[in-house]
């Protein structure tokens, strides 16, 4: 057993991070058996779930969307926020009905919210029908834990805290055979005082640019159309190697594959150089999209973040994209209640926000996390207060996202298919070059192709459009 500790997932030193092997040597011991395989959380939790799900497979297990259905459950849990922990343990409660009824059922528990110790507490003490609890630095180890607990049958606790280590031959089983997600880097050294990440995914940690970019081309290769290089913050990519290339230089070797479709989250301002910018203009397989965290317009909020940038460092970046790209669509982040936020700092925000007048934005009400500096404040502003400042914030946002989808009306662009719309099968979806989500009527031979499409109306949240021919396309 290895619990989780907060203290040592905290701690940086100079240690060198090695370039480790994953064990596949494994026997196929649950041949047959059907796996249930939820994910909570973001785009890094979801990628590694295409990790989890390829050790499933290599058991010998098959996947089904119905929970009843299944002999092994996996929930990858997300940390960021209590309303996930809520979820998570909402969940459980469903599994543990099942295993009444399935007493053979196996329950594993991983990603960021294991690695918590005081979730680890509670599941220890609350939950003794899950079986495996484990950490987002041995996902690759799930598949010697489920052989183990075909043996003993206690719960077995194996969540690491360490600043962990870079795995090159991992298999995945993407979601995806068009768009993928590449790894670039792991863990984050920022140490945002709100946010558990830097414990709860270990050190910064850069893959060698080399291994990124055969990555791409045998992704290219195998017929995928587009790319997203995957790290909490990309614009520190290779600050942690010695071989004197960063995300510039990666972006551009990426760029050079001549893969289709590249794109990158999540990007920090205050890591975002000029040459970043340039590359992301020069190269037309750079998609002109990025997606810039502001969190709060508010100097003295962002110093408290401890985000390392002010307002006016980021509007005048947010400028510079803009002058050097102009169609390029921004999209951001903002943490409305941080502890004590005044009436006055939450009214900077809604400035930056008319300001950049952003594409749109995952807005949040802050939720403290055990263990970060944050959630020691202690706050005086309401529930209340915070909600009403949410509405308040996404009614602009919203104004700005239908404004800006509004001017592409009439517009031809290209879109990369992606499927089929799933409340509606007579219309198939994609993406167009600026992230914007578009459904158009069309057939599904056109999956996995990008193609013209006239914007007809702009909503919201999304387009509808109508295909054309390439000739049109200026
Ligand atoms: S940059 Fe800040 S918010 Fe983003 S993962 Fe790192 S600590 Fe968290």
């Amino acid at each position: 057993m290895n619990l989780p500790d907060l203290k040592e997932a905290r701690k940086r030193t100079n240690k060198l991070v090695f370039e480790k092997k994953v064990d596949y040597q494994f026997p196929e011991a649950f041949r047959g058996k059907k796996y249930f395989l939820k994910t909570y959380g973001c785009q890094m939790n979801m990628h590694d779930s295409e990790e989890i799900r390829k050790n499933l497979e290599l058991l010998g297990c098959k996947e089904t969307s119905v929970l009843e259905n299944s002999d092994v459950v996996v929930l990858n849990t997300c940390a960021i926020r209590e309303n996930a922990h809520d979820k998570v343990f909402g969940y459980l409660g469903r599994c543990k009905h099942l295993k009444r009824e399935k007493p053979e059922l196996l329950i594993a528990i991983g990603g960021c919210m294991s690695q918590e110790e005081n979730v680890v507490k509670e599941i220890k003490e609350k939950h003794p029908y899950v079986d495996i609890v484990f950490g987002t630095h041995n996902i690759s180890m799930l598949p010697h834990y489920l052989i183990a607990q075909l043996k003993k049958k206690e719960q077995d606790i194996e969540v690491y805290s360490m600043e962990g280590d870079v795995y090159e031959n991992i298999k995945y089983s993407r979601d995806s055979k068009i768009s993928a997600w590449v790894n670039i880097m792991y863990g984050c050294d920022k140490f945002c005082t709100y946010c558990i990440v830097p414990y709860t995914r270990g050190k910064q940690r850069s893959r060698k640019l080399e291994k990124i970019v055969a990555e791409v081309e045998e992704l290219k290769n195998n017929g995928y159309k587009e790319v997203t290089l995957l790290g909490q913050n990309v614009n520190a990519y290779g600050k942690d190697l010695e071989y004197g290339y960063d995300f510039k230089d990666l972006l551009e070797s990426v760029a050079k594959t001549d893969i289709p479709r590249i794109r990158f989250v999540t990007s920090h301002p205050w890591d975002f150089t000029d040459e970043m910018i340039c590359v992301i203009s020069k190269y037309d397989n750079v998609m002109p999209y990025i997606h810039l965290p502001l969190q709060s317009g508010s100097d003295t909020i962002l110093k408290k973040m401890g985000r390392r940038y002010t307002k006016e460092e980021y509007i005048t970046l947010f400028k510079k994209i803009k002058e050097k790209i102009p169609e390029c669509s921004i999209t951001t982040d903002i943490i409305v209640g941080f502890p004590n936020e005044t009436e006055e700092e939450f009214l900077e925000t809604l400035e930056v926000v008319n300001t950049c007048q952003f594409d749109s934005a995952f807005t949040f009400i802050y939720s403290p996390r055990e263990g970060t500096p944050a959630s020691l404040i202690k706050d005086s502003i309401s529930k209340e207060v915070k909600e009403e400042r949410l509405q308040r914030l996404n009614r602009l946002i919203n104004h700005y996202s239908l404004e800006k989808n509004k001017a592409l009306e009439g517009k031809i662009v290209p879109v990369l298919i992606l499927g089929n719309n799933e409340k509606d099968k007579s219309k198939i979806y994609g993406y167009t070059d600026t992230m914007k989500l578009i459904n158009i009527n069309g057939s599904k031979e056109l999956i996995g192709q990008i193609v013209p499409v006239k914007i007809q109306e702009a909503k919201s949240f999304s387009l509808d459009g109508i295909m054309v021919k390439e000739s049109e396309m200026v």
